[in-house]
């Protein structure tokens, strides 16, 4: 089933600001709340789907890419499954709706086989971050390589990522290593017993005793790193390029998230792209359509001749072969369509004058048929 518009889905104006976006979602989070929908799978949709575009509307820097993108803009930006209840931020904005806390609980009735159910190593992985690239038309045309500044979390190199001062490490005693304990909660379920995140060591199973002072026992610190990478040719605006364990490193040796480079597009002065295709507007003269020329024309990589034949009309097209772009990951290239313009000129010496008044004795009647397309 293809994907429903975020503004659709809350009912809201695409200019509505964060407070009516609030309230469409309290609404309609009401209206579908598994309490008043008893094994009514539709409505356990529904409350997802709203808690989805509600994630997405309610954070700006989500809200601009899916206002540019549309769900293209967000790809990455939730886990490979898509939303979950786990990319949920906004639990404790509605206690009212949700009861004390999410806890494991939606993983359990919602998630089925999309819940993502982790390992503690897991969970200690760093953050994916994103970053965003401008490319000109050049760069798309032949692929390029960047070099980029990203401010990040690395290991802390006083105690090797560890987290602790003198390499000692325990086993948590409230939960004995296993990183989870067994919970009562009160949810809109009823009581509900579920296992959840040691709170002591925050499901590490492990507790530093003497936490390394430079990184506060976190085992990282923010670092400034030089990221390389390569941009195929072809690439378009929208997509994403994600460079695995580029991104922030994970708490006490958890493993690197990945960087996301989402790809904009400079404005070209010249050339229109199209897909592969490019588009330009090409000046000539009278003469030069009337007489035919040979003319030469900017291309994305360089110049190339291009013949005008006698009685060229302005507007007409010509299609220049694999003078687009490349198609990205295809050894094909698109082409370059010229459009030109003869331009009349706005200024007339004497001469000249003289010249087209002259011109003006050998005109021949021009001709609108009414009803019939004018072709040229
Ligand atoms: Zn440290
Ligand atoms: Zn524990």
């Amino acid at each position: 089933m293809a994907k429903r518009d975020y503004y659709e889905v809350l009912g809201v104006d695409k200019k509505a600001n964060a407070d009516e976006i609030k309230k469409a979602y309290r609404k309609l989070a009401m209206k579908y709340h598994p309490d008043r929908n008893k094994d009514d799978k539709d409505a356990e949709e529904k409350f997802k789907e709203v808690a989805e575009a509600y994630e997405v509307l309610s954070d700006d820097d989500k809200r601009q890419k899916y206002n540019k993108f549309g769900h293209a803009g967000l790809e990455g930006a939730f886990g490979g499954g898509g939303f979950s209840w786990s990319d949920f931020t906004h639990a404790s904005d509605f206690s009212d709706i949700f009861g004390d806390g999410l806890g494991g609980i939606f993983d359990m009735f919602f998630g089925g086989g999309g819940g993502r159910r982790r390992s503690a190593q897991a969970d200690r992985a760093g953050e994916d971050l994103r970053i965003t690239i401008s490319l000109t038309l050049q760069e798309i045309a032949k692929g390029t390589s960047k070099s980029v500044k990203v401010n990040l979390m690395d290991a802390c190199e006083t105690c090797n990522g560890s987290g602790s001062s003198d390499g000692s490490v325990t086993t948590c005693e409230q939960c004995h290593g296993s990183g989870q304990v067994r919970r009562t909660q009160r949810t809109f379920f009823g009581n509900m017993e579920t296992m959840s995140a040691c709170p002591s060591c925050q499901g590490e199973g492990k507790t530093i005793k003497n936490k390394c002072t430079k990184c506060k026992g976190e085992g990282r610190t923010s670092a400034v790193k030089n990221i390389k990478f390569d941009i195929p040719a072809g690439i378009s605006e929208g997509q994403i390029i994600r460079l695995r364990g580029k991104g922030n490193k994970g708490p006490r040796g958890g493993a690197y998230g990945d960087l996301l480079v989402h790809i904009l597009e400079k404005e070209d002065d010249v050339f229109e792209r199209r897909g592969e295709n490019l588009f330009l507007a090409f000046p000539i003269s009278f003469s030069q359509a009337a007489l035919g020329a040979e003319v030469t024309v900017p291309t994305v990589s360089g110049n190339a001749k291009m013949k005008i034949p006698a009685g060229t009309q302005s507007g007409k097209v010509f299609r220049l072969r694999d003078q687009g772009l490349p198609i990205l990951h295809q050894n094909v290239k698109g082409d370059l369509f010229v459009t030109v313009i003869v331009q009349t000129p706005t200024k007339l010496s004497k001469a000249e004058k003289s010249l087209f008044e002259q011109l003006a004795g050998y005109d021949k009647e021009t001709k609108f048929t009414p009803g019939k397309r004018f072709k040229f």
